[in-house]
């Protein structure tokens, strides 16, 4: 396949094409013709790069939002209204919304999503079975990797019925361990016992770590230090990390210091953490971010996701990744192109799946946007005109 007419963020401008062969991308460059037999489709000029992972989605609950209200608009708001509200999933509708999310991502550039699903008591096991199904259904189009949210508490004798949910969960095919310590009695011994049970399953962990704005309250320290005495080596994200960004720059930086020893990667979630933190402080009210700057001058991995879609905890969202990298600029202050990494590059070595793009050697995940360049493509989020996913075209022209 001759991707062509198209330029790249490197490409200064000019015009070049790009061979794809089986997955990968064997050359970049002005002057490629076409081979006799081979695909071409003409970019329209538009600017070709990686396509986009989705680092944090919980497709369980997608479009939940007119169905399962939020009146209070914060966290514990929208955790009481999903208990309260939890016979409204079904297994059948869960299938629906959530098989819905991913084409709609998929037609945004989306070629890997790394997705939460609810393992509860209340629940049991019903989300995974439900992104099981839906992971089965989009296998063609997108790398879907499932992480089992286990409900709290993780702790203590109470803890193990969710413990064993996750030892299920895992046995049915999930692939990553998850939890939400900061909402255990015990934040430190939920971090011991999450790092443990990944590692007697010997699968990545993915935390939702700190998720509220006390910055007396961090449990981040204690998570490097224990994956590194605990020698864990299945990789570990700790995804909001919220009351990091209300700490004095010195613990930012000792912690950020911490967390890139254990290589350990962060996932921001700006749209998210907007609506639902700081509801308590009208004064100079807290971003809900954590500390992007020092996490990244300490050379720790911070990647930016969209969490929620239309749901109690985020009623707006479109399904992509270029808005969350637009927030990455006017709430975390990235440049434009660091804040596309977030969402391609870094995202990508974030949940683990190899490097991509318009460079000899890469894997094929690509796409084109109608734009001139990195900025105005994050300005307009103008729409994909061309999806590529592992060499085969999953949106746009030539699909098929
Ligand atoms: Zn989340």
């Amino acid at each position: 396949m001759l991707i062509t007419n198209v330029i790249t963020p490197s490409s200064s401008g000019a015009v070049v094409a790009v061979r794809v062969e089986d997955e990968t991308v064997v050359a970049v460059g002005p002057g490629l013709v076409a081979g006799a037999g081979e695909w071409v489709i003409d970019g329209d000029g538009g600017l070709l790069t990686e396509s986009l992972v989705e680092t944090h989605a919980h497709l369980d609950k997608a479009y939940l939002a007119e169905l399962i209200p939020n009146p209070t608009g914060d966290l514990m708001g929208a955790i009481a209204a999903m208990i309260a509200n939890r016979h409204v999933m079904t297994v059948e509708n869960t299938i629906e919304r959530a098989e819905r999310a991913v084409r709609t991502m998929v037609r945004n550039g989306v070629t890997t999503i790394r997705t939460h699903a609810d393992v509860t008591q209340e629940n049991g096991l019903t989300s995974v079975e439900a992104l099981l199904e839906v992971r089965r259904r989009t296998a063609a189009i997108v790398d879907l990797q499932i992480v089992a949210l286990l409900g709290w508490p993780l702790t203590g004798s109470r803890g193990e019925v969710h413990r064993q949910l996750g030892r299920e969960a895992v046995g049915m095919g999930v692939d990553i361990i998850g939890g939400c310590p900061h909402l255990d009695d015990d934040v430190l011994m939920a971090n011991a016992d999450l790092v443990d049970l990944a590692g007697e399953l010997e699968v990545p962990l993915d935390l939702h770590a700190d998720e509220h704005t006390d910055g007396e309250r961090t449990s981040l320290v204690d998570l490097a230090e224990r994956v590194m005495t605990s020698g864990f080596s299945h990789g570990v994200t700790a995804s909001h990390c919220v009351s990091l960004g209300m700490q004095h720059v010195d613990d930012q930086r000792a912690t950020a210091e911490k967390l890139a020893e254990a290589r350990v990667g962060v996932v921001a979630l700006p749209q998210t953490n907007l609506f639902l933190q700081g509801r308590d402080t009208q004064s100079a009210m807290p971003r809900g971010l954590t500390a992007v700057k020092h996490l990244r001058d300490a050379g720790v991995l911070v990647a930016a996701g969209s969490d929620n879609l239309q749901d109690p905890f985020n009623p707006v969202g479109r399904g992509d990744p270029l808005d969350a990298a637009g927030l990455m600029v006017l709430a975390a202050h990235l440049l434009p192109a660091d804040a596309l990494a977030s969402v391609t590059s870094v995202a990508r070595a974030v949940v683990g799946v190899p490097a991509a793009g318009p460079l000899v050697g890469a894997h094929a995940d690509l796409m084109v946007t109608p734009v001139s360049g990195v900025r105005e493509m994050l300005a307009t989020c103008a729409p994909r005109s061309l999806v590529v996913r592992r060499g085969r075209v999953v949106h746009g022209r030539g699909r098929g």
